[in-house]
C-alpha cells in the first residue's frame, strides 16, 4: 500500500532516457515500449529525485489523490 501523500506522474514528452530510472530510490519507475517511462504510484514515495534529474522536465510530483 501506498504511504505518501505525493507521487511523481511522467509528462507525455518524456523520452525514454531512462534517466530516472537510476535515481529513484524505490525502484518504481521502467520505460514501458521503449518510448516512456511509468511511474508504480504503490512504490513512489514522492521524494522528487527523478523531477530533478529529467533532462525534459517532464516530471511532477502531485498530491496523492488529486489526479486518480
Ligand atoms: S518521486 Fe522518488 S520514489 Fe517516486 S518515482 Fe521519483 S525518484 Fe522514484
Ligand atoms: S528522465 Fe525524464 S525523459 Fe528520461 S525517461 Fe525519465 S521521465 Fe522520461
Amino acid at each position: 500500500m501506498a504511504t505518501s501523500t505525493r507521487l511523481a506522474r511522467v509528462g507525455r514528452e518524456c523520452v525514454a532516457c531512462g534517466s530516472c530510472l537510476r535515481v529513484c530510490p524505490k525502484g518504481a519507475i521502467r520505460i514501458v515500449s521503449g518510448v516512456t517511462a511509468q511511474i508504480d504510484g504503490n512504490i513512489c514515495i514522492g521524494c522528487g529525485k527523478c523531477t530533478r534529474i529529467c533532462p525534459a522536465d517532464v516530471i511532477t510530483i502531485v498530491q496523492r489523490g488529486a489526479v486518480e
